[in-house]
């Protein structure tokens, strides 16, 4: 991959990596077709709303403490940003820190959306400068900023020299992808073009940089890395940007999804060489081993991470084992982000557990530096093989196939997904912490909690029988595949 972080847009994933939205068939049909290059994504004739890439992009960018967002763009734009504000707040006092970031959108009206309105945006990124003093500025675009070719970046560069502060374009017009996870390449981009320097000269560094969501397991992540002589740095939750600008000099990168990490990874390795871990992620024991193997390897501490997996393994396989008993045999549709997709695919496998359908949020066929992502290339390695589809959100397939195939159980990692199969009646688990099935302990727990969800199945048989859901029993006979049609090339 190329990266030019002189242009301020980043391509979306369709075109950078081939990304698609929908598919419908099975996982070795999904892969052989993406190796070949014949997969071409599918629209669909109905489609229910998804989520705007610019909620991703935005919502990484706010999680730096102390910076300011003007998203320029028309209130319903913005409407993201209440959440986002709050959870940035908690995630602070979570951790004992304060964030300061400051979310501003400029409510452009009818006549801007005609006439433009660069000289109030120029005017309010200034006042946001006087007011609240962040460490950085990040101006973000819209739809409609987008149609009307609102020229932010010539605005954004007339003021570098006003502003003793980074100052950045962030272009995430939500109608130019539809895929959500480019909002995380576009965040990423930002971070790279306007924070990050070179490494300084001499310094040497036992840093692993870690991207990952919210950080809910930072302690014990610092006390298991200190074992290796390895200090992480969580990116961007609760972030400084003085951290931000050091992680050209980190010994490498990793991350806990690859849908989320895989950009900032390949661009840090491509231009100041800091090695990406690629591997399969750190669900499960298979994932969690290969993980921290793959971290002793690139960072030269192999022999401390062996010793650390074998005294972990005495600790919690046996365990395991005796969970595992109970699950066998359990039958299970999961829908999540394509990263967590296949990684808990893996995990569900591991745990004896088999997967009767998943579905993707959406599919990127490789990453930036051209391979199948590794959790897809595990499970085509070992012949696991499952109906798979790829469904960007689309709760109305979801509950057909939840009908068609009764599974004991429905995995996702969206809560609005979970709350549909449980009025369903199908017992469900909401992954929602990215930690929730991280390393030895945490598969132990995660295999706790589907033997909860299954052994008392009242609540959700209480629920069905009392919720009228909107769909009919023609919709329930319907093979979903039979409305999508064919992308044009
Ligand atoms: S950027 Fe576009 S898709 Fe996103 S909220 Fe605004 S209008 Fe909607």
């Amino acid at each position: 991959m190329a990266t030019n972080l002189n242009n301020s847009n980043v391509a979306t994933r369709e075109n950078r990596i081939g990304s698609i939205t929908g598919y419908i068939g099975s996982l070795k049909d999904l892969a052989s077709q993406s190796e070949c290059g014949t997969l071409k994504g599918c629209s669909r004739c109905f489609s229910q709303s998804s989520s705007c890439l610019s909620s991703c992009a935005l919502g990484q960018l706010s999680a730096i403490r102390d910076i300011a967002i003007i998203h320029h763009g028309p209130a319903g734009c913005s409407v993201a940003a209440a959440g986002t504000y709050y959870l940035d707040k908690v995630m602070a006092k979570k951790r004992g820190v304060t964030n300061d970031t400051v979310y501003v959108g400029t409510d452009m009206n009818e006549n801007d959306t005609i006439f433009g309105s660069t000289n109030t945006l120029r005017n309010i990124i200034l006042e946001v400068n006087k007011r609240y003093s962040p460490k950085a500025i990040f101006v973000s675009s819209s739809c409609a900023t987008g149609i009307i070719g609102e020229d932010i970046d010539s605005i954004v560069d007339e003021l570098k020299d006003e502003i003793q502060v980074p100052i950045v374009a962030v272009h995430c017009e939500g109608f130019k992808s539809r895929i959500w996870a480019t909002g995380f390449d576009i965040a990423d981009h930002a971070v790279l073009q306007s924070i990050v320097k070179p490494p300084r000269e001499g310094v040497k560094s036992n840093k692993i940089n870690f991207k990952n969501f919210y950080e809910s397991a930072r302690p014990e992540i610092i006390e298991m890395f200190k074992e290796f002589d390895l200090e992480p740095t969580f990116l961007y939750c609760n972030s400084t940007i003085e951290e931000l600008s050091h992680i050209s000099e980190a010994v490498a990168t990793t991350c806990i999804c690859g849908t989320l990490g895989n950009y900032l990874g390949n661009v840090l390795e491509e231009k100041y060489g800091v090695p990406y871990v690629r591997s399969i992620n750190q669900c499960g024991i298979v994932g969690f081993e290969a993980w921290l193997r793959e971290i002793g390897k690139v960072t030269g501490r192999s022999e401390k991470i062996e010793k650390y997996i074998q005294e972990q393994r005495a600790i919690y396989l046996p365990k395991i084992e005796e969970v595992k008993k109970e699950l066998k045999g359990l039958r299970a549709v999961l829908g999540m982000g394509p990263g967590y997709t296949f990684e808990v695919s893996r995990v569900l496998n591991e745990l004896g557990i088999e997967v009767v359908w998943a579905l993707a949020w959406h599919y990127d066929k490789k990453y930036e530096n051209g391979d199948v992502p590794p959790s897809m290339k595990y499970l085509l390695d070992n012949n696991i093989d499952f109906e798979a589809s790829v469904a960007d959100q689309q709760n109305f397939e979801v509950m057909n196939i939840l009908n068609k195939y009764q599974p004991d159980l429905y995995l996702s990692r969206h809560p609005g997904s979970t709350v549909w199969a449980i009025k369903n009646g199908t017992p469900s688990v909401y992954v929602a912490d990215e930690y929730m099935i991280f390393g030895y302990k945490h598969t132990l727990e995660f295999a706790y909690s589907i033997l909860d969800s299954i052994r008392n199945r009242s609540f959700e048989q209480n629920l069905a029988k009392r919720t009228k859901l909107p769909y009919t029993d023609w919709w329930y006979k319907q093979n979903v595949g039979e409305f999508l049609v064919q992308d044009k090339a």
